[in-house]
C-alpha cells in the first residue's frame, strides 16, 4: 500500500472524494460496485479482447536505434500513438463503456476540452450502440471544430458550454449538473486519472496495460523487465500512471514525469503543476493545484491542449511528494523541437503533449548501458496545424 490507494480512497494526503451531496449516490454507486465487476472474468475477457481486436492491442515497444545513438542509451518508445483513435484515452474509454453497461447504465455524459477524450468516448459509444452527449466550452468548440465534427459524426451530442470563461472547467460543471439529474440511467466517463475517488483508481487501472505489456517486451529484448528509467508527459497523468503502474514497487526504476511548462515556469503562462502548485481540492480529490494567494484555480496554459491543465491526479501528487518520481518541465518551444526531432531520426509525428515526454531527454546524461523506456501517448496528426505555424512548413 506504500504507493497504492487506502480504504478510505487516499494516495498518502491525497485524493478522497470532495464531491457536492447531490452527487453522493452517484459515487457510491461506482465504488461499492467497481471492484467487483474489473474482477469478473465476463469483463476481463470482453475488455482484453476488445482492446486486441479494436485497439489493436499489444501497441509495439520500439527500440529507437537513432535515439539512441544520439543519447547513448538503449531508447525504447511505447508506441500508444498506433492505438485506435491515436492516444492512450481509448483503454480507459473501453474500459468505462463496458463498466458502464454492467452497471446498467444507458446513457454516457463526458466532458472535453481539446476533443480528444470527447472523440474517444464518442467511439466507445458508437461501438455499443449507447448515447453520448459530449459538453464542450463554447470558446473551446470554435478552436477545435475538426474534433467536434469527428464526435457528431460518431453519433455524439455536443452541448456547448455557456456560462465563464467557456472552456473545460465550464463544460466540467455542465456534466457535473447533468449527472446529478439523472443519477440512475447515466455514468459520465473522466479521462484521466482525476476526480473524486474511485475515477483516479479506475483510470489507472484501465491504463495500466502500458506498463504490464512494456514489462513481457522489455525482457524479450533485452532480457529484463526493468528499465532504468521511464519517462511520460502528464497533463492529469492517466498515460503515465498507466506507464508507471507497474514498475511502482521495482524501486530501481527511476519514473519521470514531465510536465508542460508553456511559455516558461514563471512566465505567467504555465501548467508545471508541481513547480507552481500548492495541496488542495480539484475536481473532487485533493491534490496539488496551480492557486493564487485567495485559493483561486489559476488558468493554465500549455501549447498541446492535452498538458493544459491546472493540477494533476492525486496519485501523482503523493508520488511527487514522497519523491518516488521526478517531476520535471518543458516549455512549448523545447516540445515543438523535440517532436521535429522526433520526426526526422525515427520517422514518427508525435503529438505535441508526448514530445514533452521526448524533450527531457536532452537534459539528462545516460550510462551506456542504461535502458529507457519513453511513452508515445500519441500521434501528431491532430497537431500538424501547430507545428505549420512554429516551423513555417
Ligand atoms: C490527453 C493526452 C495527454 C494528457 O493526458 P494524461 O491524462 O496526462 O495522459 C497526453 N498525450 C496525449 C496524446 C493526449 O491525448
Amino acid at each position: 500500500m506504500k504507493y497504492g490507494v487506502n480504504e478510505q480512497g487516499y494516495y498518502g494526503d491525497f485524493g478522497g472524494a470532495y464531491i457536492p451531496e447531490m452527487l453522493y449516490p452517484n459515487v457510491e454507486e461506482l465504488r461499492r460496485e467497481y471492484i467487483k465487476i474489473l474482477d469478473d472474468p465476463g469483463f476481463k475477457a470482453e475488455f482484453e479482447g476488445l482492446l486486441k481486436d479494436y485497439v489493436g492491442r499489444p501497441s509495439p515497444l520500439y527500440h529507437a536505434k537513432r535515439y539512441s545513438e544520439k543519447y547513448g542509451a538503449n531508447i525504447f518508445f511505447k508506441r500508444e500513438d498506433l492505438n485506435h483513435t491515436g492516444s492512450h484515452k481509448i483503454n480507459n474509454a473501453i474500459g468505462q463503456i463496458l463498466l458502464a453497461k454492467r452497471l446498467g447504465k444507458k446513457r454516457i455524459i463526458a466532458e472535453t476540452g481539446a476533443g480528444q477524450h470527447g472523440v474517444a468516448t464518442a467511439t466507445v459509444c458508437a461501438l455499443m450502440g449507447i448515447e453520448c452527449i459530449v459538453y464542450m466550452g463554447e470558446i473551446d468548440m470554435e478552436r477545435q471544430a475538426p474534433n467536434v465534427a469527428r464526435m457528431k459524426m460518431l453519433g455524439a451530442k455536443v452541448i456547448p458550454a455557456t456560462s465563464g470563461s467557456k472552456t473545460l472547467k465550464d463544460a466540467t460543471n455542465e456534466a457535473l449538473r447533468d449527472w446529478i439529474a439523472n443519477p440512475v440511467d447515466t455514468h459520465y466517463i473522466i479521462g484521466s486519472v482525476v476526480g473524486p475517488y474511485p475515477y483516479p483508481e479506475m483510470v489507472a487501472k484501465f491504463q495500466s496495460i502500458i506498463s504490464a505489456e512494456t514489462k513481457t517486451q522489455l525482457k524479450e529484448h533485452t532480457g529484463s523487465e526493468l528499465p532504468n528509467y521511464v519517462l511520460a508527459c502528464v497533463g492529469g497523468g492517466s498515460n503515465a500512471m498507466g506507464m508507471f503502474y507497474n514498475f511502482l514497487d521495482d524501486e530501481e526504476v527511476k519514473l519521470i514525469a514531465v510536465e508542460a511548462a508553456g511559455k516558461g515556469v514563471m512566465s505567467g503562462h504555465s501548467a508545471a503543476t508541481t513547480a507552481l502548485g500548492k495541496e488542495g481540492v480539484l475536481h473532487g480529490s485533493r491534490t496539488i493545484l496551480m492557486q493564487s494567494e485567495d485559493g483561486q484555480v489559476v488558468e493554465p496554459y500549455s501549447i498541446s491542449a492535452g498538458l493544459d491543465y491546472p493540477g494533476i491526479g492525486p496519485q501523482h501528487a503523493h508520488l511527487y511528494k514522497i519523491k518516488r518520481a521526478q517531476y520535471a518541465n518543458i516549455t512549448d518551444d523545447e516540445s515543438l523541437n523535440a517532436g521535429l526531432l522526433c520526426c526526422q531520426l525515427e520517422g514518427i509525428i508525435p503529438a505535441i503533449e508526448t514530445a514533452h515526454a521526448l524533450a527531457y531527454l536532452e537534459k539528462m546524461t545516460f550510462k551506456e548501458d542504461d535502458t529507457v523506456v519513453v511513452c508515445i501517448s500519441g500521434r501528431g496528426d491532430k497537431d500538424l496545424n501547430t507545428y505549420i505555424k512554429h516551423f513555417g512548413f
